[in-house]
Order: C-alpha cells, then structure tokens, then sequence
C-alpha cells in the first residue's frame, strides 16, 4: 500500500490541459498543482518507445524533485495514429516535420499524403496514456483512444494541434469543431484520466 497523499501535480505546463484535469479530477478532494505552480522546471528528453513509457519518464523526473511526501505525481503523452500512414505519427506527433513547424503546415502535410485514399482507409485515432507516480513509488499507468477519420481540409478553431483535420463521425464534427466540454467526455486523455482516476482511488490513504 502506498503512503498517503493530497494533493496531485501534473507534469504539464499547458494551460488547457490543466483545466481538463482539474474538471476530471475535482471529485477526489486532493490539491491539484500543475508543474509551475509547484515551482518546478526539469528538462526531459521524451526518448521512450511507447506512449507511456514517455509519460512516465516526465512523471518520474518530477517524482525524483519533490522533497515533500504527500503528492502522485502524473504525466500524460499522446499522439495521431493515421492507419493508412503505418500509424505515423504516433509517439512523434508533436515532433512531426519539426516541433517549431505550425500545425496548418502538418495538417496539409497529412492531408496531402491522403490524396485520392477514401473514406474507409482515413481512419484515425487520438492515443492518450497517463502515468502517475505515487509517493509510495509505485508506478501506474493508463491508456484510451478515440477513433476518428482524416478529413479533407481544417474545420473549426477549438483545440489545437491536429484537431482541424480529426473528423469524429458520431458527432459529424471535427474535435476542433466540438466545445471544450464535448471533446473532454469522449477524448482520449478525458478517458484515460478518468481511467487513472479509478486506479488512484484504489490506492487512497488507509491511514489507522
Ligand atoms: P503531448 O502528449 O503533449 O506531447 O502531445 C503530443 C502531440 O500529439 C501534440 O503536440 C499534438 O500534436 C498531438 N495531440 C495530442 N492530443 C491532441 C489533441 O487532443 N488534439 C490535437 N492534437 C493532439
């Protein structure tokens, strides 16, 4: 059994997806902190083969910082699998054509590598994993998905990254095109944290 703890920092220094967590999360009672608001900087190198082996190794670097006892520490990795693509880009999504090259120039990339495949070959899917490190040192992790189709141009300005051209067919909308509150009940990190969130109440303070 783990130790106890209170509070949860986040290995992230987004702000959207700080509001996410704090929405799935704010059930359980605990402190929520994202990386900056727990003062803490650490460069990590995101060198593993896998999605989660990539959210654990920014879960651990920050796990490694923390003098106090008290906090799970959890990191998410995420990434666009293009079947027809051989599930590029994957684990390389952000990096994909360069990390400073705006994803208009990404999105028409992939689009253009589509050119001419239809409708049933442009399945894709948002692959999230979510890793947390309890003070105890036990490791955890969780993944989801959601799966969707490749359009055929950018639609909607929500999100970011390569919402524009990810057509979710049960909403006949692009993830860019759904509010906030849509794309967190069926997207991938809204799944995998809510995943998470069931593995960590297991793990709650017995305290006695
Ligand atoms: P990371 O998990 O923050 O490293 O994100 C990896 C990359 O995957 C992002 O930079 C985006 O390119 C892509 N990605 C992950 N989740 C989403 C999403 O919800 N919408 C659009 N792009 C995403």
């Amino acid at each position: 059994m783990s130790k106890a703890y209170n509070k949860i920092i986040f290995a992230t220094g987004n702000a959207g997806k700080m509001k996410e967590i704090r929405m799935i999360l704010a059930d359980m009672g605990l402190e929520i902190y994202s990386m900056k608001e727990a003062g803490i900087t650490v460069e990590v190198e995101e060198n593993g083969a896998t999605y989660e082996e990539n959210a654990l190794i920014k879960a651990r670097a920050i796990a490694a910082t923390l003098e106090a006892a008290g906090a799970v520490v959890l990191a998410d990795d995420s990434g666009l699998e293009v079947d027809y693509l051989n599930c590029e880009p994957g684990i390389y999504s952000a990096r994909y054509m360069g990390e400073d090259t705006p994803y208009s120039v990404k999105n028409a990339n992939l689009i253009e590598r589509l050119t001419g495949v239809e409708d049933e070959k442009r399945t894709a899917r948002f692959v999230c994993a979510i890793a947390a490190v309890l003070p105890g040192g036990e490791e955890l992790t969780t993944r989801d998905c959601i799966e969707g189709q490749i359009g055929y141009e950018e639609k909607g300005s929500n999100g970011f990254g390569y919402d524009p051209i990810f057509y979710v067919p049960e909403f006949d909308k692009t993830t860019a095109e759904l509010t906030e509150e849509e794309k967190n009940k069926v997207s991938h990190r809204g799944k995998a944290l809510r995943l998470m969130k069931e593995e960590l109440k297991k793990y709650e303070s017995t305290d006695c």
